[in-house]
């Protein structure tokens, strides 16, 4: 028989009202997740995604890779169905997992029973189904309080369930529920983490890109792309708007002291990313600011840049150091892309002396020499829309 995969939902949000919500929005990811990997059937019943390959063309590997990845999901695992009955459960166990069991020092057998119909209790179909696996595998002890290997046997409202340990899921919400924001990605290690850490508690991440050819490269691009990319893995599709920002930055540079470029960059930054996230239906931005980490980054700059922006600005990244951010990005597959030499606009006409407790009377004034919203206006015309998602080929 074949084998199938349960995906457990978090408990605690199982609770009152979010529970319908939560559970459509993520057989409906699942779904769409398993989508590149063939025909499979997804279906929920208590608190457990079903993931059921349909025919033998299915890629059942890369559908369980995928589903390490979806975000809702506690924990998870292969397993095998069988009818309910000792004999078939045992000799699912035998087919499934013997090999298994037969490279442990030691067992033990743990049963849930959630149909009470079944004729023995949990702890009474633990032992029987341990003592025949003891006495068919007479090289491995038994052992109830520190087992080498586990078999779980589950008893459900349609068959039983045989498998291994389970393995830790993805945590954090379905994606969807907690709406929609539009993260600033630059190429750097910070923001796709930010994006990812957001995308954890259910958010739609949408990105915008700030792109000043001829002084960034095509190849900087492609290196956000390939970013926003990965993240996909983890937060399904998204649409990556590239900003092109060469004007505004040299009419920064003409018009306004060296020691203010970066600040008033980001205002055009934040003020344009704005405008594109409430037409993209966007309820907040995520930056992958770091308190301390460059002169931008101080209190009193990031009041002067936020103070441009209406809707919330989310930086997740906020009170970390960098070794808790780079581990993340590992864990995400995120830094090998970030460590790329490709240099981000940012670097572009960096101060060398910038502004590190700016007022906002200070950058009002400085931006006087500039027509804010001809510039803006300009910019937001010129934005290339590039879907990006996670089965795409790479981009570098
Ligand atoms: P990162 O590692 O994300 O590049 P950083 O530590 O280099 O961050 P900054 O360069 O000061 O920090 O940028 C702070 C934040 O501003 C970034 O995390 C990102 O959210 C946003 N940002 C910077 N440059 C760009 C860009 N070219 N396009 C879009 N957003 C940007
Ligand atoms: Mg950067």
């Amino acid at each position: 028989m074949k084998e199938i995969f349960l995906l457990k939902l978090g408990e605690i949000v199982l609770k009152g009202a979010n529970k319908r919500q939560f559970e459509s929005r993520l057989r409906q990811n699942v779904r769409r997740r398993m989508k590149p990997y063939g025909n499979f059937d997804v279906y929920i019943m208590q608190s457990t995604v079903y993931v059921e390959p349909m025919d033998d063309e299915a890629d059942v590997d890369g559908a369980w890779e995928a589903c390490n990845s979806i975000f809702g999901v506690v924990s998870l695992c292969r397993c095998r169905p069988c009818e309910k009955d000792l004999d078939a459960i045992f000799e699912a166990i035998e087919n499934y997992l013997g090999d298994d069991l037969d490279c442990a020092k030691s067992f033990k057998v743990e049963s849930k029973r959630s149909d009470k119909r079944f004729p023995l209790t949990s702890i009474q179909l633990s032992q029987e189904i341990g003592g025949r696996l003891a006495e068919a595998h007479p090289t491995v002890e038994v052992d109830v309080r520190h087992p080498d290997y586990t078999v779980y046997v589950e008893v459900r409202d349609l068959a039983a369930y045989v498998h291994g340990p389970a393995v830790p899921g993805a945590g954090g919400l379905p994606t969807g529920v907690g709406g929609r924001a539009m993260c600033l990605l630059s190429g750097g290690i910070d923001s796709p983490v930010a994006a990812y850490m957001i995308a954890k508690r259910g958010v739609e991440i949408e990105a915008v890109h700030f792109f000043s050819y001829p002084y960034t490269s095509q190849l900087a691009k492609d290196k956000v792309l390939e970013l926003a990319r990965l993240v996909t893995r983890y937060s399904g599709k998204m649409t990556v708007n590239v900003v092109p920002f060469t004007e505004i930055q040299e009419a920064i540079r003409d018009n306004c002291p060296e020691e203010f470029f970066t600040l008033v960059m980001r205002r055009f930054m934040m003020e344009i990313s704005q405008r594109i996230a409430k037409e993209d239906g966007c309820g907040a931005l995520i930056t992958g600011e770091n308190l301390g980490q460059v002169a931008s980054q101080t209190m009193e700059a990031m009041a002067v840049t936020g103070a441009v922006v209406d809707i919330p600005i989310f930086m997740p990244l906020v009170g970390m150091d960098k070794e808790e951010i780079v581990s993340i990005a590992r864990k995400i597959g995120t830094m090998e892309t970030s460590i790329l030499p490709y240099e981000d606009c940012c670097t572009v006409f960096t101060p060398k002396h910038p502004k590190t407790k700016p007022t906002i009377g200070q950058l009002l004034n400085v931006e006087q020499k500039l027509d804010r919203e001809a510039l803006m206006e300009r910019a937001i015309a010129g934005v290339e829309k590039i879907r990006v998602e996670y089965h795409d080929d790479p981009l570098l």
